[in-house]
């Protein structure tokens, strides 16, 4: 494993301008103020070994496309379920903790651009998030995520474990990160230690968010296979993403990929409505069709389950529904009824939500 200085190296020498990386690229990109850029300079190289159109470039180059207004502020309501500025409370036995808004990379379909470019909302209140915490016993899972919780400082994942340790009802600890495929040198022994240092006390899950083959370089893979932490468990979360991956073969590939790397499948994510992103929006009856192929030709212990957001705060419900591909524009909700979820046009009121 690498040493713990290297991936901050590599994360302070990261590509941060547009000018930077097209110089680099020898290519020209657009400046986008509101979307800035985040590259690390592997991440940059790997880009330009693969090529201007492929699913890399795609992925991580400032794109004019989004500079639509089209789609949500905030598409899957986060902030409707706000309880302090680090924490997110929408099912009753979990809560989302945003200890950091810093990435790793700066994705360009991210369901939180708008958010995390923003001034608000996500602060540091600590004190009261773990007040609230304390308070809700029915919390047994807290879910790190941001930006990138594995971008904090092993002294800053030690400080919030052990304050989340003090409350007892607390048993589940889950961690949603790129860093693995884009940051692998932050997989460190040191932070492989400190994680097991708590495997007695909490069931630790690594969630990792990749979204192609591709995008996993050698040495990835390699402190992908060798960060197994006592205890801890890998899963992955995948975007649906239009020119990236709404194609069987390329998710059969991820899939049976990760399945060998031993990584268990979770959430295949149909893409959330969100403004600066919406050109790699694809329609649910197309995310049928795909999650149907994956149905037919994985082993059961290989599938995602297929999950949509509501937009609006409703939460992940199953996207697959029984009644087949064609899509009424209805779905269940999660208490049974069905809730219109008709795809946005542009929506003006959006500009102020954060604001
Ligand atoms: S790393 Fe995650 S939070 Fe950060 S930009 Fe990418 S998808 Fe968004």
């Amino acid at each position: 494993m690498n040493s713990p200085a290297s991936w901050q190296t590599e994360l302070t020498e990261a590509f941060r301008s547009s000018e930077s990386l097209a110089a680099f690229l020898e290519t020209s990109l657009p400046t986008l103020n509101q979307y800035p850029v985040l590259i690390p300079k592997k991440l940059a190289q790997m880009i330009k070994n693969q090529g201007l159109n492929g699913v890399l470039a795609r992925q991580f180059l400032p794109d004019s496309q989004e500079s639509s207004l089209d789609g949500f502020i905030d598409p899957i309501g986060d902030k409707t379920h706000i309880k302090t500025s680090q924490l997110i409370h929408r099912y009753h036995n979990r809560a989302l903790l945003i200890p950091t808004t810093v990435c790793p990379v700066h994705c360009r379909y991210c369901f939180r651009k708008n958010e995390l470019q923003s001034d608000g909302p996500f602060a540091q209140d600590r004190e009261k998030t773990l007040n609230y915490l304390q308070a809700h016993s029915e919390i047994e899972e807290v879910i790190f995520t941001g930006g990138d919780p594995l971008i904090l400082s092993d002294e800053k994942i030690q400080g919030w474990l052990e304050a989340l340790s003090t409350i007892e009802h607390i048993k589940f600890i889950r961690f949603h990160s790129r860093v693995p495929v884009i940051l692998p040198s932050r997989l460190t022994r040191e932070l492989s230690n400190l994680f097991e240092s708590f495997h007695k006390r909490f069931k630790i899950v690594l969630s990792v968010h990749t979204n192609h083959k591709d995008e996993w370089s050698e040495e990835a893979k390699q402190a992908t296979s060798e960060f197994r932490p006592k205890g801890m468990k890998w899963i992955s979360q995948v975007v649906l993403l239009k020119g990236i991956n709404n194609d069987a073969e390329v998710l059969l590939e991820l899939f049976r990929f990760l399945a060998n790397l031993d990584i268990s499948a979770y959430y295949l994510h149909h893409p959330d409505q969100v403004k600066g992103g919406m050109h790699f929006w694809l329609s649910l009856e197309e995310g049928r069709m795909l999650w149907g192929q994956l149905h037919n030709r994985l082993p059961g212990w290989m599938l995602p389950q297929y999950v949509i957001d509501i937009p609006g705060g409703e939460g992940k419900v199953q996207a697959f529904n029984p009644e087949g591909h064609r899509f009424s524009g209805m779905l269940l909700n999660r208490s049974g009824q069905l809730k219109a979820i008709a795809r946005p046009s542009f929506q003006a009121s959006d500009s102020s939500t954060l604001s």
